[in-house]
């Protein structure tokens, strides 16, 4: 369970307030990479700007997450390809072949 800030301790909001993340996500990712392993109490601002847009996108919902990651893929495809068609078919392609894995 990760805090997003903490103004509302003890009427916290799912998904607002606090992300319920993986403990290697929230240790590895929110507390380590994005903030060079210090505690919340150890950095200078909390969250700082890398962390705030996590923060962000973990609080988009799912779907539009889903619909982000696929447009990515889509744009990703059409921009190594040279025919911009057929690249970005290829991107959604992939994208769904990810999913099922
Ligand atoms: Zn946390």
């Amino acid at each position: 369970m990760h805090h997003l800030d903490y103004r509302n301790l003890g009427h916290e909001t799912y998904w607002w307030d606090v992300l319920v993340l993986s403990p290697a996500a929230h240790d590895w990712l929110i507390h380590g990479l994005l903030s060079g392993w210090k505690r919340p109490r150890q950095q200078k601002h909390y969250p700082n700007l890398p962390q705030r847009l996590a923060h962000n996108w973990g609080r988009l919902p799912c779907s539009l997450k889903m619909l982000l990651v696929a447009a990515i893929f889509v744009a990703l495809g059409a921009s190594l390809s040279s025919n911009h068609v057929f690249g970005g078919g290829l991107g959604a392609l992939i994208f769904i072949l990810v999913l099922w894995l």
